[in-house]
């Protein structure tokens, strides 16, 4: 069975003394993540430290981003083996806002993909259309050429710890989430995909998270979807008594 992931993408907020407020907040609404995973996602600059408060907890460690290189010449990069120092299960790869601010193409994506499995990191590769390409029913063709890509030299057993994020461009940080009628099928064809693709096991065995508006007051309706084995939140994720609800409204 697939264990349920709840991923908190703090994006570019949070200053280190905030940090520690959030936490403490945290803690005190819930001191463990219960029988699912729970991961924040906080800037660079303060991964080492949340990693240190969250340490006799449950809760996991992800970082938003990496680069593909290994080391070297690379002003402001990032490699994955470093975040894997300060304690880093999973990294989020090819983020709508990476794709859409820095210039990030489904050929970045694929090395960031590769990078992280090779780093010992679980990806978290995030796909999803946006308004104007599910206007044109482009939607699958767009997100199954990022699957294509992100994916085409990986095999099954590269695929064993793997978390997919299908979220809507529409929906990120608008307040309009997508229903459970339009997550859930996109979910659908992403295992169906997978299962052509690769195999039926690593299809079953693969975590799909819904992402875009997710916020207390949606997501176990969202979580209660077959297809849908987690969520990756933005806005929500940004007040800790709101993430916290989150958290208990998983199955
Ligand atoms: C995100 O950035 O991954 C996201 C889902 O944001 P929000 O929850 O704010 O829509």
């Amino acid at each position: 069975m697939r264990r349920k992931l709840l991923v908190a993408n703090w994006k570019m907020n949070f200053t280190m003394s905030e940090t520690l407020s959030y936490v403490t907040v945290l803690l005190s609404e819930l001191k463990a993540a219960g029988d699912a995973d729970v991961a924040i996602a906080p800037p660079f600059t303060t991964l080492y430290s949340l990693g240190v408060l969250l340490a006799e907890t449950n809760y996991q460690l992800a970082a938003q981003n990496l680069h593909w290189e290994e080391s070297g010449a690379y002003t402001g990069e990032v490699a994955g083996s470093f975040l894997k120092d300060v304690g880093c299960r999973y990294v989020i790869v090819g983020h709508s806002e990476r794709r859409q601010l820095f210039g990030e193409t489904n050929v970045t994506v694929q090395k960031k993909v590769a990078a992280a499995l090779r780093d010992g990191l679980v990806p978290i590769l995030c796909v999803g259309e946006k308004l104007d390409e599910r206007e044109a029913n482009r939607t699958w063709e767009v997100i199954e050429g990022q699957l294509h890509t992100a994916l085409q030299d990986l095999r099954a057993h590269d695929l064993e710890d793997f978390v997919i994020a299908y979220e809507p461009v529409w929906a990120i940080g608008t307040g309009k989430n997508a229903t459970e009628a339009q997550a859930a099928e996109i979910h659908k064809m992403i295992r169906e995909w997978l299962s052509r693709r690769v195999d039926g096991i690593t299809a079953e065995r693969t975590r799909i998270l819904y992402g875009g508006s997710a916020k207390p007051e949606n997501s176990r309706a969202l979580l209660g979807q077959p297809h849908i084995d987690g969520l990756l939140v933005g806005g929500a994720s940004l007040d800790a008594k709101k993430f916290a609800a989150m958290i208990r409204n998983l199955p």
